[in-house]
């Protein structure tokens, strides 16, 4: 059985015809940066999640970076982010100068835990060394955090909430989508998430117009009028003419099926491997672009058997994340422990995330169910 973790090539089989023709026009148009069709993407991504602005840049960890870098956010500055997540949301913190916080997450949601993150912040507000300013929290795997709970938190301790949707594009809180949360949101199209391009590029998601201004500057080298007219210290972050025509295309049908199917997919799993092992759990009234779809198992060894049973039968599997963030060589500096962040420790150890991809068939994941619970049982 040949089955791909994400199947970039089986989606362009299924779109070559148009993607070639997009791209060729390109090519002989010659408009490689900021063509109209970056304004047109803008324009579609602002309205399909419901928000005043869009503005893309060149990748999700840029879009972090000059978020934190529009709001003044640098030396002596606090801010908190999952512990459990990829290393970019808290890398982009440091960045800046600023201290990223960690913080434990939720054990069935895999998302930043609000009541943790509500002592971490009466905790640093007493030690007096940072200031509480933001707090970044993760859409991980595809699904929404807790922003009923987070942003209540964040009014009563007077921080801004960024909320990091690399994973998230296309999940729901009700009819909410993922990218309108906090006060500011972003995205990443790396290929293998929910909404990718054929590189690197990314998107930044606000209702407010001064701080779209600024961002729109931020990433033309800290344009003014033009970009020889240079009003800050800026970046050089847009996205290629050629990714957003990709992405026009691709948002066509990540809205059009594909969302739905990976759904109804990961459903499919669900039921067959139910009191198997831990399947993900989708609080009532969230909706997951399943970004990925991670299991937990029982203990590491369980995890690893699992692992190595599977691409026996090439069936690929990750561990994301095999480390938690207060655990990276890089954060040593900040002087964590292990057995600081007791959940976050526990899934490295026990998350295994599946094939998951809308060009997956219904047999496959029944087959790769299948292996799952004769190796477990
Ligand atoms: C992928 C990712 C990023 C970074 O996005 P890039 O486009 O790769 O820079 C940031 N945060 C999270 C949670 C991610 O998964």
């Amino acid at each position: 059985m040949i089955v791909e973790f994400k199947d970039l090539k089986k989606q362009y089989q299924m779109i070559k015809p148009q993607i070639d023709i997009i791209i060729a026009e390109i090519l002989s148009e010659g408009n490689f940066i900021l063509g109209s069709q970056v304004y047109e993407i803008e324009r579609r991504l602002a309205e399909y999640v419901g928000v005043k602005h869009c503005i893309t840049c060149a990748n999700g960890t840029d879009a972090l970076v000059m978020i934190l870098k529009a709001w003044g956010i640098g030396a002596g500055d606090a801010v908190f982010v999952p512990d459990f997540t990829f290393f970019a949301t808290a890398e982009a913190v440091a960045v800046v100068g600023a201290v990223p916080v960690f913080v434990d997450v939720d054990i069935e949601t895999f998302n930043i835990d609000p009541k943790k993150l509500e002592l971490c912040v009466i905790k640093t507000l007493q030690e007096k060394r940072y200031t509480p300013k933001a707090v970044i929290a993760v859409d991980l795997f595809g699904l929404p955090a807790n922003y009923i709970e987070i942003n209540r938190i964040a009014e009563c301790y007077n921080l801004l909430v960024l909320e990091d949707g690399a994973q998230g594009f296309g999940g729901k809180i009700g009819e909410q989508f993922a990218c309108s949360f906090g006060d500011v949101a972003t995205t990443s199209f790396f290929p293998a998430k929910p909404l990718g391009c054929y590189g690197d590029g990314g998107a930044i998601f606000t209702g407010n117009d001064n701080l779209s201004q600024v961002l729109n500057s931020l990433k033309v080298h800290g344009k003014g009028l033009d970009k020889y007219d240079n009003v800050r210290i800026g970046y050089n972050s847009r996205l290629d003419t050629i990714q957003a025509a990709i992405l026009l295309k691709k948002l066509e049908i990540f809205s059009g099926f594909e969302l739905e199917h990976i759904n109804e997919l990961a459903k499919i799993y669900n039921d067959n491997l139910k009191g198997f092992v831990r399947t993900p759990v989708i609080p009532d009234g969230y909706y997951s672009s399943y970004a990925q779809y991670t299991i937990q198992t029982d203990c590491e060894g369980q995890r690893d058997k699992l692992q190595m049973w599977l691409k026996e039968k090439d069936i690929p599997t990750t561990v994301f994340y095999p480390k938690p963030l207060h655990l990276q060589t890089a954060f040593k500096y900040l002087g964590s422990n292990r057995g600081d962040f007791t959940i976050s420790e526990q899934l490295c150890k026990t998350v295994l995330s599946l094939p998951i991809h809308p060009y997956l068939s219904e047999d496959e994941i029944a087959k790769i169910c299948e292996e799952i619970k004769i190796c477990l049982t």
